[in-house]
This record gives structure tokens, sequence and C-alpha cells, in this order.
């Protein structure tokens, strides 16, 4: 496989990646319908003036809500894109491990203390980057290139550094300052140049070579800014330091392996250099300082290497794999080699056999590590379910649930648990009570809904859909459900008066909507 080495200008820094990949392709089918939508809600002749809604004109720049809405908008796109790695339980170790960094230092949330969102893309190049209002996106790629969580969380905290720091609210106003391109449009450019695809080249074109030269020199500073800050909330949170230049070393290997043809952009600038040469001596000031890694970083790292190529091939190649991570002797890795056995072993719908390398996992780890492992926790609830043990997996799903009162990856596998154990009543009172403390949970709305279908709760149902298509951004399709609802002959007079009420709400979101895209 030709493997390229890229540099490019953007708000992240290395990316290597092989032309003929179908996980490239992949995100390139990701940025693309962005740019359609953007150019679509951002005429290119858009004046300042004409956007003050995004802007503070006082500061000149954006607004932490309108960076934050603006990011809202594009997680729209990238949640309904087939690279977007829609697996539970990965998603909430990194949003736990990216948590825990932020944590680290009250200041980093900013004025809107909002939360931070972290997602894994699908796809095998070396890349993290950081969207406008704090959404992180990592590739799989990077996730099975860490060796140690330290590693990995060096670059989550670079990227929260990025967000922290608001260089992209801060880019995007100088670029509009100076000859006015469309937020949005920039926006993609970043996407599009962290994918490497043609699509950069495609909205950078236009006599718009001032402005990139103009992003270029501002984030040179910007990635420094972002190394120091990064270094200090990995510091703050307690991992090792190490972690940092480990990963700047194993990417510059990368690349001296992979390269036939470095970019002359790269051979001719130092920055690289400067930037481990300063993260260095950071490091040399620091006492060293142990992180024990978290038995489901490696499960992670597994499970990443399915997500990234679930095709017959990639499945018996990773299979070879974790048999070879079985003989290492090493502990942890001989957890991940029978974790991710077990998980083929489920995709090829073989429960019994998953169950066998499940329970190698626990024997290699002893019950009490496995006890605090999230990650086999939801695999031993999925494994009953596949077997058609519901009721051993609702037992087990409520005892994971009481061990991890905050996770959403297992609050939603209790709610599998008990609709395919038929106790609707159960999973109706349960789903009704969770989506009273998370709002934003679309997934919950959707499985809410299935449990009134199985009911025969027409009124309910659409009522449920109608919710969890608003939470993803889809307001049409959710007040389409509002009208269905009305319809359904079990509606109540209470009902109606939910369904006016957020019709209005809907309706007015949708109006506003239109208004800043006209
Ligand atoms: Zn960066």
């Amino acid at each position: 496989m030709r493997m390229k080495y890229r540099y490019d200008i953007t708000m992240h820094e290395f990316s290597i990646l092989s032309s003929d990949n179908r996980m490239v392709r992949s995100f390139r089918r990701l940025v693309i319908p962005l740019i359609a939508v953007f150019c679509l809600q951002t005429p290119l002749a858009t004046a300042q003036s004409d956007i003050p809604s995004l802007g503070d004109t006082a500061r000149g720049e954006l607004t932490p809500v309108a960076e934050y809405q603006l990011g809202k908008e594009i997680m729209v796109q990238v949640r309904s894109d087939p690279a977007y790695v829609n697996d539970p339980v990965l998603t909430e170790y990194l949003t736990n491990l990216g948590n825990r960094l932020v944590s680290a230092d009250p200041q980093i949330r900013g004025e809107l203390a909002n939360d931070f969102s972290f997602f894994a893309i699908r796809d095998a190049t070396l890349n993290a980057f950081a969207l406008p209002g704090g959404f992180i996106g990592v590739h799989t790629g990077l996730l099975l290139a860490t060796q140690s969580e330290s590693e990995l969380a060096s670059v989550l905290s670079h990227e929260i550094g990025h967000v922290s720091q608001r260089h992209i609210a801060r880019m995007l106003s100088q670029q509009r300052q100076d000859i006015l391109i469309p937020i949005a449009a920039t926006v993609l450019a970043i996407l599009a140049a962290q994918a490497g695809g043609d699509a950069a080249g495609a909205v950078m074109m236009g006599g718009q070579g001032y402005a990139i030269q103009k992003q270029i020199n501002f984030t040179r500073d910007a990635e420094k800014e972002a190394d120091r800050v990064g270094f200090s909330i990995l510091k703050g949170a307690g991992f090792d330091t190490t972690g940092m230049t480990s990963f700047f070393q194993r990417m510059q290997t990368a690349t001296r392996t992979y390269s036939d043809a470095p970019s002359p952009y790269l051979r001719t600038h130092p920055l690289t250099s400067e930037r481990i040469a300063d993260i260095e001596a950071r490091v040399r000031r620091e006492p060293y300082r142990q992180h024990a890694d978290d038995l489901d970083f490696y499960l992670m790292r597994a499970k990443a290497r399915l997500v990234q190529d679930d095709s017959a091939p990639a499945l018996q190649k990773a299979a070879a794999m974790f048999e070879e991570q079985i003989k290492s002797g090493s502990r942890l890795y001989m957890a991940a080699g029978n974790y991710g056995l077990a998980l083929i072993a489920l995709q090829r719908k073989e429960p019994a056999k998953a169950r066998t390398y499940l329970q190698q996992v626990k024997k290699t780890v002893g019950e009490a590590a496995a006890r605090q492992s999230l990650a086999l926790d939801s695999l031993t609830v999925e494994i009953l379910l596949a077997s058609g043990q519901t009721a051993d997996a609702v037992r087990e799903a409520r005892a994971a649930t009481v061990r991890f009162p905050s996770s959403r990856a297992l609050a939603h596998q209790y709610a599998n648990a008990l609709y395919a154990a038929k106790r609707y009543d159960e999973a109706a009172k349960y789903l009704r009570k969770q989506v009273q403390m998370y709002r934003d949970d679309a997934t919950l709305q959707r499985q809410l809904a299935k449990v009134y279908d199985a009911q025969g709760k027409k009124a309910l149902m659409h009522m449920a859909l109608a919710e969890s298509y608003a939470l993803s951004g889809a307001y049409t399709a959710a007040l389409e459900q509002l009208n269905l609802a009305r319809k359904a002959g079990d509606v109540t007079f209470y009902d109606q008066s939910v369904i006016d009420a957020r019709e209005r709400e809907w309706k007015a979101i949708v109006k506003e909507n239109l208004k800043e895209r006209s």
C-alpha cells in the first residue's frame, strides 16, 4: 500500500494517508455533503454585515454561543455520515477520557461552561480534529497508533487546547475581516484539508490564496499554543507527559517509513522539530510520572480495529493479530486479544464462542479489574442477548447500570434487554425516567418509541419519534411525526397540548434557521 505524508495547514498537524484507502474515501463522502449543505446556506457573496448573528462585532470574533451553534450544526451532518462511529461503548470511552482532561482545569470550559463531546471517525489515517464549540473527533487510525493511554490523552489535550483558546473562532473572524470568506466554507476547508481530499482544493480555490496564507501563519502560533495548553492539561489530569513526545516521535517514524515522496513543505519546514523541541523541554522539566493505563484503553483499540474495517478479509487479519497478542504474555494485550476475538465471534453470530473468549478476558485480568470495565459489562450483556438469554441479560444489565450509573451505553443496553425480554411496562417506565434526566439523548427517545410501538400506543410512539428527530436536528421529520401523533386514534387531550406546544417551539426554530440563512 502506497502511503503518502501530508502536512496541512489546518488545526491539526499530521495525517498519513493512503490514497487508495476506502476509509479515506468514506471521510471524503463526509466532507462533500457538508460542503453542499453550507454552500446552500451561506451564499459566497455574503457580506460581513449580513451575518451578525454569528459574530460579536465589538470583539470581532464569533461569540461562544454562535461557535457552539455552528459546531452543533456541523455535528448533525457528521453524525449521519457512515464514517461517524456509532459505537456507544467506544464513544463513551473517548468521552470519559476527554472529560477527565477537560476537568483538569475549570477554565477550559470557557464562559458557557459547555460540555465537550468526543467521537471516533472510521478512518485509517492518523488524525484528530476539533470543530467549533468543543466537538473533538479522533480517527480510528490514530487510536490504533497510540501505544499508551497517555499518548492518546496527549492528542486529545492538544485538541482541547485549540478549543479552550478559541482558535477556530479567532481564525474564522480573521478570515472574515480580510476577505469575507464565509464562515461555514472555512470550517469546511478545515475538514476537507484534514481529510486530505480533493475537496480541500475545491473549497480553497477562487482567489482565496491570501487568506489561506494568513491561516497558515495563524495556525503555527495556534499549534504552539495548543501544545502548551495541552501539556498543562495532560499534566493536570495526572497523565505521563512523556506521552506527548513519544507520540510525536511515533508519527515521525511512521512518516519516514511510509512516505515515498514527502511534500516540499515538510522537507523545508522546521515546524515539526521545533514543536518537538519545545515539548521535550517541557517534559524534561517535569519529574517522571507513571500512569497506569485503563484496561478499557486496550479493549477499545481492539474494537477500533474491527470498527475501522469489518470486511471479511480484514476480520481475518484482525483475528490473526489478536491471536498473536494472546501469545505475547502481556496481561493487557492478552485481554485485548481475547476481547477482539469475542467481538469477531459475536459478529459471526457465534455467541457461545464469544462467551468463551470473554471468560478468558476475565480470567486474564481477574474479577476485580473486570468489574471496573464498562466494555466488559457491555459485552457480557450483548452476548446474553445474542444467546437469547433475555432474563439473564436484564439482570446483568441492571447490575452494570448500578456499577456505572452515569453510563449512557449501559442505560441504552438495559432498556434493550428489557425490550428483548418483552418487559415493555418496565422498559417504558425506565426510559421515561431517563429522558427526564438526559434531555438531549436521541437514542432514549428512539428506544421509547419502539417500546410504545410494542405496547400499541400509537400517539405516544409518534411523539417519542418526533423528539428523537428534533434532537438530531431533523425538525421537518419531527413535525411530520407530530401530525401523525395528532391523527392517532389513541391521542389524549393531554397529548394534544404537548403536541401543540412542541409544534410551536419547533416551527419557531425552523423559521429562525431559515431567517439566518436567507
Ligand atoms: Zn493542532
